[in-house]
């Protein structure tokens, strides 16, 4: 018996919650807590109830969350919410109804608005293609590129950054107060063991609407960020992202992210297959193209997956 949800702190104000799901996308979720406004800011909601894979304990997010951050913060319900989603994947908006319901501020980029229209949300999110039924919610909000996110009129000192390339609308956020960087799925590391003792190994992946050229441009935009962050400053930044990284150090990780994506455009880093988007990720699929998958052996930091058409664009400049 493996539990649905685990919840760790990576820092004083913010917990790391793991989604224990079906497809074995394993998506983090992070909750960062405001006392003092008695405000929960949510950044992704996992796969959702229905595509939970562990037997034990709670299933709905938001009741867990309820149960074991807040409560634990204080003893009372009245909480208000405000979800920021870094991109609309299904494993990362599969938890987000229940908060949408109870009036929460949804925050959504700006980027590109129309591919994450309603009428666009089934397939945009792979909620289609994996089987489970799209979340109803509305984006309350949409997030200009370094943008000070607020609830009522309280700055929450968090910065929305526009990061396409793993999809248009993917959106990075910035808390100033704690130096952290969440990433979303725009890179992370290859290897993780979940709680429940679960190895996982993940490509850097590219779906369909990825877009090579924005990725390396929105890397290197991280990168001068956490730069400039990092000068004159003891507390480096540090960096969490959507699935097997939670705590790193931001310029070092984005540095080596940035380099490997130069090795794998210059073909330096080993092919092991080329498969069809149905056999990229269990339980649904990514589409007719075909998909490469480069993975140096050993146990190295990175690995990455990008529909064959992406050589063409390796040849068009690097990152
Ligand atoms: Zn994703």
């Amino acid at each position: 018996m493996t539990p649905t949800y685990t919840v760790s702190r990576i820092n004083a104000t913010t917990h790391l919650i793991i989604h224990n799901d079906k497809f074995l996308e394993f998506p983090y979720i992070y909750v960062k807590v405001y006392d003092n406004l008695k405000v929960a800011v949510i950044i992704d909601t996992g796969c959702g109830a229905k595509s939970t894979k562990g037997t034990r304990g709670q299933t709905n997010l938001k009741t867990f969350i309820d149960d074991n951050v807040l409560s634990t913060s204080r003893g009372t319900k009245n909480w208000t919410f405000l979800v920021i989603c870094t991109h609309c994947h299904f494993d990362h908006i599969g938890g987000i109804e229940s908060f949408a319901k109870d009036g929460a501020t949804i925050v959504a980029s700006g980027y590109d608005k129309y591919f994450i229209s309603p009428e666009n949300l089934p397939q945009n999110s792979f909620c289609k293609a994996f089987g489970v039924d799209t979340p109803k919610y509305k984006v309350t909000h949409f997030a200009d590129d370094n943008e000070h996110l607020f609830q009522n009129d309280n700055d929450l000192d968090l910065i929305a950054l526009h990061t396409p390339g793993h999809t248009p609308d993917s959106l990075a956020i910035y808390d100033v107060k704690e130096r952290w960087l969440f990433a979303g799925d725009t890179f992370y590391q290859r290897a993780a063991t979940m709680p429940w003792a679960e190895e996982q190994d993940v490509p850097i992946l590219f779906p369909p609407q990825g877009n090579w050229h924005n990725w390396c441009a929105s890397l290197e935009k991280l990168l001068r960020l956490s730069k400039s962050e990092d000068a004159g400053n003891e507390k480096m930044l540090r960096v969490a992202c959507g699935h097997a990284t939670s705590d790193a150090l931001a310029t070092a990780m984005l540095d080596r992210a940035i380099d490997f994506g130069k090795r794998v455009a210059a073909g330096k880093v080993r092919e092991v297959m080329r498969l069809p988007g149905k056999d990229v990720a269990p339980g649904g699929s990514l589409g007719d193209e075909m998909f490469v998958y480069w993975h140096d052996e050993g146990d190295v930091e990175f690995s990455m997956m990008a529909p064959e058409r992406f050589l063409k664009d390796f040849e068009t400049g690097t990152v």
